[in-house]
C-alpha cells in the first residue's frame, strides 16, 4: 500500500500515461484529417489525384543532418498495382512511407502522385487520398464501430458492415457482446493482436482511398489469423496502388515489383522471378537464408515519430 503513494512512482505511471495520451491525440488528428493546415505550403491546393501512380525521383532525407536515411531514390509505384519493398531493419522502409504521408519533407528530390508533386497540396488532401495500416494498429477509446469509421466518418452503418466482412472481422465482431456496439479500449473488451489488425483493415476500406500503405505484421499472429489478414489484405490491396513493407513471403512473391532497400538506397527492383534468376542478388541470398519461413526481415516495429 505504500509504495502506491511512493511519488517517484506515482510520476513514472503518469508519465506513461501522458506519453499514450500524446499518441492518440496525434494519431486521430491523422485519421481525422483533423491538422491544421501546418506546415502547408504557400498556395497548397487540394490534389486530385486520379489513378494513384507514385513517383519517387532522387529521393533524398534525413531525420539529421549528415546522417541521410534515403539516399537518391528512384522508383514508381505504378497505379493499382502491388509494390513490395523489403529490406533489414534500419534500411529505411518506414521512412519511405513517412515521406509519402509528408510526416517529413524531402530534403532532396520529389515524390509525386499522377505527375503532382506532393509538396505543393494540401496535407489533408494527400492524407485524404491515402489509407494506411500500420504493423501495430490502434485502436481507440470507444465502439469498434466507431473504431472502423475513423477511416471515414461520413461511413454509413452498411458501409462500415461490409468493410468488415471484406476485411474478415465481421464473424468475431458479431461474437462480441454487444457487436459493433461493443466498446473497445481501456474500459471495453481485449481484441487479439489479429483482431486488431483486421479493424485496421476495415478501417482502410472504408476509406476508400486510392492508394494503400501497408505495414505488414505477422509476429503477433498465429496461423489462423495470419491466414485470415492476408485474405483481408489481398482483397484491399484490389484495384489501388499498394505500397506494401513486406515481411511475407507470398506478398511478396505475388507483388507486381519488389524493390530493395539497403542502408537506404535502391539496391534491386524486379519481380521475384527477375531477381531469383540472380542467385547471387541481395533477395535471392534474403530466400535462401530464411526459407519458407518467410523473409525473416524482422522489423522493430518501432513506430514512426512524427511531429506532435
Ligand atoms: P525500417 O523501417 O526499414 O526498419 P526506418 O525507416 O524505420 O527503417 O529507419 C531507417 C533509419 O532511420 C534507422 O537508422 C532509424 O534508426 C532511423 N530513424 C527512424 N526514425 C527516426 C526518427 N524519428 N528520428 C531519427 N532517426 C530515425
Ligand atoms: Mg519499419
Amino acid at each position: 500500500l505504500l509504495l502506491a503513494y511512493d511519488p517517484a512512482r506515482r510520476l513514472a505511471r503518469m508519465q506513461v500515461g501522458m506519453e499514450r495520451a500524446l499518441v492518440n491525440a496525434r494519431m486521430i488528428y491523422e485519421l481525422l484529417d483533423l491538422e491544421p493546415q501546418q506546415g502547408d505550403a504557400p498556395g497548397a491546393v487540394a490534389a486530385k489525384f486520379a489513378k494513384g501512380e507514385v513517383r519517387f525521383d532522387n529521393v533524398s532525407f534525413g531525420y539529421v543532418a549528415e546522417t541521410p536515411v534515403l539516399r537518391d531514390l528512384s522508383f514508381v509505384a505504378a497505379a493499382g498495382k502491388v509494390t513490395a519493398i523489403v529490406g533489414a531493419s534500419g534500411a529505411g522502409k518506414s521512412t519511405l512511407v513517412a515521406l509519402l504521408q509528408r510526416f517529413y519533407d524531402v530534403d532532396n528530390g520529389s515524390i509525386k502522385i499522377d505527375g503532382q508533386d506532393i509538396s505543393g497540396v494540401t496535407k489533408q488532401s494527400l492524407r485524404g487520398s491515402i489509407a494506411y495500416v500500420s504493423q501495430a494498429p490502434y485502436l481507440f477509446e470507444g465502439t469498434i464501430r466507431d473504431n472502423i469509421r475513423y477511416g471515414r466518418p461520413s461511413a454509413s452503418d452498411t458501409e462500415i458492415e461490409r468493410a468488415a466482412q471484406q476485411a474478415a472481422a465481421d464473424d468475431f465482431i458479431r461474437q462480441q457482446p454487444e457487436g459493433y456496439d461493443t466498446p473497445v479500449g481501456e474500459n471495453g473488451v481485449t481484441l487479439s493482436g489479429g483482431q486488431r489488425q483486421r479493424v485496421s483493415i476495415a478501417r482502410a476500406i472504408v476509406r476508400n482511398a486510392p492508394i494503400l500503405l501497408l505495414d505488414e505484421a505477422t509476429s503477433a499472429l498465429d496461423n489462423e489469423a495470419e491466414a485470415r489478414v492476408q485474405q483481408a489484405l489481398t482483397q484491399v490491396m484490389e484495384g489501388r496502388t499498394t505500397i506494401v513493407i513486406a515481411h511475407r513471403l507470398s506478398t511478396v512473391v505475388n507483388a507486381d515489383q519488389i524493390i530493395v532497400l539497403e542502408e537506404g538506397r535502391l539496391v534491386e527492383q524486379g519481380t521475384h522471378a527477375s531477381l531469383m534468376a540472380d542467385p547471387h542478388s541481395v533477395y535471392a541470398r534474403f530466400h535462401r537464408v530464411q526459407g519458407n519461413k518467410g523473409l525473416g526481415l524482422v522489423d522493430d516495429a518501432k513506430p514512426i515519430q512524427t511531429p506532435v
